[in-house]
C-alpha cells in the first residue's frame, strides 16, 4: 500500500518519485522545456562526466546559458538517479546575499518544489533550509564561517564557486582554503563556475584543471559611446570655462580634489584621467533647452541618463532598458528624479524598477516579469545585474561606466567605497545584456578614449582593501601564519600591506606579540563589521552604553547620514552642529540626530524632521536595521546578557561613550594646540593635519580636549581627518591601545613614544602613577 511504500522505499527514489509526478504536469512540462532550451543543456553529460572524473573542473560560459540555476541541479538529478540522493550534499556558493536568495527561489520552481524541500538557502542572519535539503545556496561568507567549525566539509560532496570571475576577496580567500582541503578530501568534487574567458588562470592555480565552456548565443549590440550619443539625442557640447556660474565652478573645484585623491588612489583612475587629458575632454559642459549639466569623470551625470532614457522611450523599438549605476545610493536618487519626470514618471508608461543588494525579494520578482503591452520596462541596476542576475527582455542598456562595492552582506563589511571605472571586461560584460532575446543597443556614457583607458579587468580585491578583517580570519580558521597562508593566493597582496594589517591587529589587542589571536581577536571575528568598530561594539556592550555606540559603529560602518548639499552646505553644516552642542564630536552629533529622529518617527514626522536637518532618511533606516542585526549577534555570542536591562546603563554618559570611541578608535589620535586665531592638529606620521569642513569640530574657535580621535583620514594635498571626538588625557591614558601587550609596562612603552613625540612627558608621569595604582588593585 501507499502507507507501506512510504516507509520503505529508500528517501532517495521518494525524491525522485516525486520530481516525476512535477514533471508530468503541463507547468513541469512547460519548465522542462524552457530548461531543456538553455545552452547548458547540451553540454549537461560532458559536464557530469569531467565532475566525476576530476576532482576540480573550472566552467566559463555566456551570463544566463544557465551555469547557475543549470549546473547544480544536473548534479542533484544525476546523484539522485544513481542513489545517492541521500548522502550528498551540494553546496554552490554566491558572492551576494540577495543572487542566493533569488537563485534558490528560482532552482526550487523549476523542480516544482517550495524552498527548503531538497533546494534551501543561507545567508547571514536568514536561511530556508531542511532535513531533505541537498543542495543548498549560500554566500561565500556563510561557507567560510561553516569552514570555522568544521575544517573538511565532514558530509560535503560537491562544491561549487560561482561568479569566481568577479575575483572578490572572500572567494579568493576561499579557494586557498579549499585548495589545501582537497588533498584531505579526495572524494571531495570542487566546480569553479566563470562568466568571463579568464578560466586559464584558475585552472593553473590548481595544476591545470580542465575547463568546459558553455558555448552561448547572443544577438549583436549596437555601442555608443558618449560623443555620438550626445550627437543622437540633441546635446550640444560647450567647453566648460564657457560657463560663469559661480556655483558650477565650486562643484567642479571639489570634484578635481576628488580626482586628484583618485588619481593617488589607483592606477587605473589615473590612466582614465591621462586619457582624458590627452583627448581634451576634461573640460565640457552639456547643454540642451532645459538644462545644463556638465559631464565629467567625477560624477553620475543623472540629466543626461534621463535624456537617454526619454530618448529611447520616445524614439526606439519596444525592449526593457537596464541602467547600470554605481549603489543603493545612486539608485535612489535616479529613481527620485526620474519618478518626477512628466514620461519617465507616467506609470502608464513605464514601469520603473530598481535592482540592487538590499532590496525586499517581493520587488526582486518583479524585474523577471513582463510589463503590461505599451508599458516600457526600466531597471536600474548595481553591477550585480551583470552576471548575477538575468533579465530576459533587455534590449536597451545604458551604462554609466562606473560600480561601487555594496558591502551589506559581506562578511568583511569595508565600508564607503568610492565609485570607480569599471574594467574593459565590466563593460563587455554590461553591453552584453542588451544582446539576449534580440539584437540590442548599449549606451555607454563615457567617452570612447575612457573605455579604452579602461583595465582589462578589475584589480582583486584581495589587492585593493586593508587586509585587517582579512588576517583576522585567517587567524580564527587557524590557517598558520598570514603571510605564507596569503602567498598561496591566486594574485598576493603586497607583504606590506599584510605586515600593516597585522601590526595594526597587534595594536588594537586583536593578536599578540607571536600573531595568536587573542579572547578580543576571537570575539572580533565574529562580528561582521571592521576590527576597530568591532572592538567599539564589544567595549560598549562590556561598559554598558550599547545603544549610542551601536548607532555609532552601524553609522560608520553604512554612510554618513548627514546630507551635505554643495548649495546648501552652510544650512546643512549649522544644522549638524546643532546636534554637536559643547560635545565637540561628530559620533556624539550623529547618536543625538539619530536619537531625535527616532523620536520624529514616534510622532509620525521621521520625514519633517529629516528634512529640517538634512539627514538622510534611507541612511538612517539603513542603520536602524543594522544596529539590530548587531544586537542580535552580540547577543548570541554572550557578549550582551540575556537579561538585557543591564547594557543601556550608562548610555546617558558622554564620558564613558567618549572613552569607548576612543577604544576602539585608537591609534586613530591627533593633538590639539589651540593658537590665538587657530588649531593645530598633528599626528604621529603625518604632520600637520585638517578637518574636513563638515566636521563640528572643524568650525569651532577652540577645541578644549587635548586630543581627537578620528575614524578615517584621507590624503588629498594635505591629509584631512573625517569624523573625531575630542578626548581628555585620562582617557587616552586608560583607552588607548591595548594594556594587555606586552602588560602594562608594554602598554606605557607604546603609549610613552605617542606622549614623547608629542611632547607630553608629564602624562608619561601621570601614567606611570596610574599604573602603580593599577597594579596594587591587581595585587589586592
Ligand atoms: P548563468 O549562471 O549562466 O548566468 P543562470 O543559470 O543564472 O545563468 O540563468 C539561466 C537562465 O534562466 C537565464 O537565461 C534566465 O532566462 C533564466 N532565469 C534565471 N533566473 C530566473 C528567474 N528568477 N526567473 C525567471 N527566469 C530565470
Ligand atoms: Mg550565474
Amino acid at each position: 500500500s501507499a502507507a507501506m511504500e512510504k516507509i520503505f522505499r529508500p528517501k532517495s527514489l521518494q525524491l525522485r518519485s516525486k520530481q516525476q509526478i512535477w514533471q508530468e504536469s503541463t507547468e513541469g512540462q512547460k519548465m522542462l522545456e524552457f530548461r531543456r532550451s538553455l545552452p547548458a543543456f547540451k553540454e549537461k553529460d560532458a559536464l557530469l562526466t569531467a565532475i566525476s572524473e576530476n576532482q576540480v573542473i573550472v566552467v566559463s560560459g555566456e551570463t544566463g546559458c544557465g551555469k547557475t540555476t543549470q549546473l547544480p541541479q544536473y548534479i542533484l538529478e544525476s546523484e539522485i538517479e544513481a542513489a545517492r540522493g541521500a548522502v550528498c550534499s551540494i553546496i554552490c556558493t554566491q558572492p551576494r546575499r540577495i543572487s542566493a536568495m533569488s537563485v534558490s527561489e528560482r532552482v526550487a520552481a523549476e523542480r516544482g518544489e517550495k524552498l527548503g524541500e531538497s533546494v534551501g538557502y543561507k545567508v547571514r542572519l536568514e536561511g530556508m533550509k531542511g532535513r531533505d535539503t541537498r543542495l543548498l545556496f549560500c554566500t561565500t561568507g556563510i561557507l567560510l564561517r561553516r569552514l570555522l567549525i568544521d575544517r573538511n566539509l565532514k558530509g560535503v560532496t560537491h562544491v561549487i564557486v560561482d561568479e569566481i570571475h568577479e575575483r572578490g576577496m572572500n572567494e579568493d580567500f576561499l579557494l586557498i582554503v579549499l585548495k589545501d582541503l582537497l588533498p584531505r578530501r579526495p572524494e571531495l568534487r570542487l566546480i569553479l563556475m566563470s562568466a568571463t574567458l579568464n578560466a586559464e588562470l584558475f585552472s593553473s592555480y590548481f595544476g591545470g584543471a580542465p575547463t568546459r565552456h558553455i558555448p552561448g548565443f547572443t544577438y549583436p549590440v549596437r555601442t555608443h559611446f558618449l560623443e555620438n550619443i550626445l550627437e543622437m539625442t540633441g546635446y550640444r557640447l560647450t567647453p566648460y570655462n564657457q560657463i560663469d556660474d559661480y556655483g558650477q565652478e565650486k562643484v567642479w573645484k571639489m570634484q578635481k580634489q576628488a580626482q586628484a585623491l583618485r588619481k593617488r588612489k589607483s592606477q587605473i583612475a589615473s590612466t582614465v584621467e591621462d586619457a582624458l587629458e590627452a583627448a581634451d575632454f576634461k573640460e565640457c559642459s552639456i547643454r540642451t533647452q532645459e538644462s545644463l549639466s556638465c559631464w565629467n569623470p567625477d560624477s553620475i551625470g543623472f540629466n543626461l541618463i534621463e535624456h537617454v532614457l526619454c530618448h529611447i522611450v520616445r524614439k526606439e523599438r519596444p525592449g526593457a532598458i537596464l541602467v547600470f549605476m554605481t549603489g543603493w545610493d545612486d539608485i535612489n536618487t535616479l529613481k527620485d528624479q526620474l519618478q518626477a519626470h512628466p514620461l519617465l514618471g507616467d506609470p502608464g508608461r513605464v514601469l520603473l524598477l530598481a535592482c540592487h543588494g538590499s532590496m525586499a525579494s517581493s520587488e526582486q520578482r518583479l524585474i523577471f516579469d513582463k510589463p503590461e503591452d505599451g508599458v516600457r520596462k526600466i531597471v536600474l541596476a548595481t553591477n550585480m545585474a551583470e552576471t548575477s542576475i538575468t533579465i530576459n527582455d533587455v534590449v536597451f542598456v545604458v551604462d554609466c561606466g562606473k560600480a561601487k562595492e555594496t558591502s551589506y552582506d559581506a562578511l568583511n563589511n569595508t565600508p564607503c567605497l568610492l565609485p570607480t571605472w569599471i574594467s574593459k571586461a565590466a563593460a563587455r560584460q554590461r553591453r552584453g545584456r542588451a544582446g539576449r532575446v534580440q539584437p540590442g543597443e548599449c549606451y555607454h556614457l563615457y567617452p570612447r578614449c575612457v573605455h579604452d583607458a579602461f583595465a582589462d579587468y578589475q584589480l582583486p580585491e584581495l589587492l585593493r582593501t586593508p587586509l585587517q578583517s582579512l588576517c583576522l580570519q585567517i587567524k580564527s580558521l587557524q590557517l598558520g601564519s598570514i603571510s605564507q597562508f596569503l602567498s598561496r593566493a591566486l594574485q598576493s597582496p603586497e607583504p606590506l600591506s599584510v605586515q600593516n594589517a597585522v601590526e595594526y591587529l597587534k595594536v588594537i589587542g586583536a593578536l599578540d606579540e607571536n600573531e595568536n589571536l587573542t579572547l578580543l581577536g576571537r570575539n572580533l571575528s565574529m562580528l561582521p563589521v571592521e576590527p576597530k568598530l568591532g572592538k567599539m561594539l564589544i567595549f560598549g556592550a562590556i561598559f554598558n552604553c550599547l545603544d549610542p555606540i551601536m548607532t555609532v559603529v552601524a553609522g560608520l560602518s553604512v554612510r554618513d547620514p548627514f546630507l551635505m548639499p554643495f548649495d546648501k552646505k552652510d544650512l546643512a553644516e549649522s544644522a549638524k552642529a546643532q546636534f554637536s552642542g559643547r560635545e565637540y564630536s561628530d559620533h556624539l552629533a550623529l547618536v543625538r540626530a539619530y536619537e531625535g529622529w527616532k523620536v520624529a518617527e514616534r510622532q509620525q514626522s521621521g520625514y519633517e524632521y529629516c528634512w529640517k536637518n538634512f539627514l538622510s532618511v534611507q541612511t538612517l533606516k539603513a542603520i536602524d536595521s543594522l544596529r539590530k542585526q548587531f544586537f542580535c549577534l552580540l547577543k548570541d555570542s554572550g557578549l550582551v546578557d540575556h537579561n538585557t536591562d543591564n547594557c543601556n546603563r550608562w548610555s546617558h554618559d558622554e564620558h564613558l561613550i567618549r572613552a569607548v570611541i576612543c577604544a576602539g578608535l585608537f591609534p586613530g589620535i591627533c593633538s590639539v594646540v589651540n593658537k590665538e586665531k587657530s588649531i593645530t592638529l598633528k599626528t604621529m606620521e603625518d604632520g600637520q593635519v585638517l578637518l574636513y569642513s563638515n566636521s563640528v569640530n572643524a568650525a569651532v574657535p577652540k577645541i578644549p580636549y587635548p586630543w581627537l580621535v578620528f575614524n578615517e583620514k584621507v590624503k588629498v594635498n594635505s591629509v584631512f581627518l573625517r569624523d573625531s571626538t575630542g578626548v581628555s588625557d585620562s582617557l587616552l591614558l586608560l583607552f588607548g591601545g591595548n594594556i594587555s601587550r606586552g602588560g602594562l609596562d608594554g602598554h606605557l612603552k607604546m603609549l610613552g613614544g605617542y606622549l614623547e613625540f608629542f611632547m607630553k612627558p608629564a602624562l608619561a608621569d601621570t601614567y606611570i602613577s596610574l599604573k602603580r595604582g593599577l597594579e596594587e588593585l591587581i595585587r589586592m
